[in-house]
């Protein structure tokens, strides 16, 4: 990586610079969406932090004309690191075998967990490093990851160490959340594994690392109780706590995660319209996943409705090796755009600064204004093309701290710098 000695950044003659309406948002949301601004011209940044104005001279200077810029993408909803991939399981699901007879069968997230635990911890690094190089190239500036994968108290940690210290390993930022109620562990019913969740906090906290708490309420998985005890402990270790609710079937989950505090409610494939006119004006982000819909043949989340109700709305990609295997905020931005009816604007929104909120960054990234950090993209196109030209990549640099971390190989003599 290097941009040696570019202190400072001068990028010129941009098609588009997206910028909220205004400065000091937490997220965008109801009239704000449509109110962003689309304008060509410069923009500049020193020491990694972004300049009010546009700079005069700049030690890396970037002609970008026909260029889009925007915040880089902020995947809010991984569930790396994990090891290997179950393609077999997806040709079983084209073939119309359903998930709830995969899993029934010790497929699922229960075959996840077993090559987790028979990979090396190396093995699974570099798993997880190879997708964090696709992830940078597509756009990904900062993401959060789950465990989940461990299926025992030791799993668990373990998986929850990996990601510390693959943190240390990849330019982007990083969250840590424990989505340590994911599926019900081999020898326990729900209650007790819940039990041991209490009896591991301790251990979890203890970390340093970890953000979040997260549960997977379905039938197949928790109970909406559950989640609200998941919420208690949450509280109690000052941990925000991310839920997957309303995924297949509808439980009611939406209420009860508001009442616990819950950051965000993820999934909402088939949310009623009650959850709809919670959401309209809570402070909790609406996470959908289009990817896992498309590739799932689930149900659509209201994805149109939530957004003109004011909800807030966020996309993510689920990366995951069942359910998502993908990791490109611009695939999901197009399925996004199809699937639900949003407009351009909104998707970005959606994967920017509303997603850098559902992690608890908005105060430093997530939107270009004077004083963030300098987390950019370069388009090639304009942003309107992201979802038109679907499936394209159309990231030409990705700029994290004002550091080109990323440089396309056809942009590498334009820059004068190889990420
Ligand atoms: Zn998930």
């Amino acid at each position: 990586m290097s941009a040696p000695g570019a202190r400072s950044v001068a990028l010129r003659g941009a098609g588009q610079i997206l910028r909220p309406p205004r400065v000091g948002l937490p997220w965008l949301r109801g009239a704000d969406l449509a109110a962003q601004t689309l304008t060509g011209g410069d923009l500049g940044w020193s020491d990694g932090v972004l300049s009010e104005g546009p700079l005069r001279s700049a030690d890396l200077e970037l002609d970008v004309p026909g260029c889009a810029v925007v915040p880089g993408f902020v995947d809010c909803h991984t569930h790396l690191p994990f090891a290997g991939w179950r393609a077999d399981e997806y040709a079983q699901r084209l073939a119309g075998v359903p998930y709830n007879e995969i899993a029934a069968g010790g497929g699922g997230i229960r075959a996840s967990a077993r090559a987790l635990a028979a990979a090396s911890d190396q093995q699974v690094l570099a798993q997880a490093r190879d997708m964090a190089v696709e992830m940078l190239a597509a756009g990904t500036t900062t993401f959060e990851m789950k465990s989940g994968y461990g299926l025992s108290r030791e799993g668990e940690i373990r998986a929850l160490r990996l990601a510390a210290e693959f943190a240390l390993s990849v330019p982007q930022t990083t969250l840590s959340t424990a989505l340590l109620a994911h599926a019900v562990p081999d020898g326990y019913d729900a209650a007790g594994w819940m039990h041991e969740v209490g009896e591991m906090m301790g251990e979890v906290l203890d970390l340093g690392s970890v953000s979040a708490l997260d549960i997977f309420v379905e039938t197949i998985a928790f109970s909406v109780s559950d989640l609200a005890a998941m919420g208690a402990l949450a509280r109690a270790g000052g941990l925000m706590l991310r839920t997957h609710v309303e995924q297949f079937e509808r439980l009611g989950s939406v209420p009860v995660a508001l009442t616990a505090g819950a950051r965000s409610v993820d999934h909402l494939s088939v949310a009623s319209d009650d959850d709809v006119a919670l959401l309209a004006d809570a402070a909790c982000a609406a996470v959908l996943l289009p990817a896992a819909e498309f590739l799932g043949a689930e149900h659509r989340a209201p994805g149109r409705v939530l957004a003109d109700a004011g909800a807030l709305v966020v996309l993510a990609t689920d990366a995951n090796p069942g359910t998502a295997p993908v990791v490109s905020m611009p695939v999901v931005i197009g399925l996004a755009a199809r699937l639900y009816g949003l407009s351009p604007m909104e998707t970005l929104a959606a994967c920017t600064l509303n997603a850098a909120w559902t992690l608890g960054l908005e105060a430093t990234l997530g939107s270009i204004e004077p004083g963030k950090r300098a987390d950019v993209l370069v388009l090639d196109s304009p942003v309107e093309s992201i979802a038109y030209r679907f499936g394209r990549n159309p990231v030409a640099v990705a700029f994290v701290g004002g550091d080109p971390v990323y440089v396309r190989d056809d942009w590498v003599d334009r820059l004068g710098v190889r990420s």
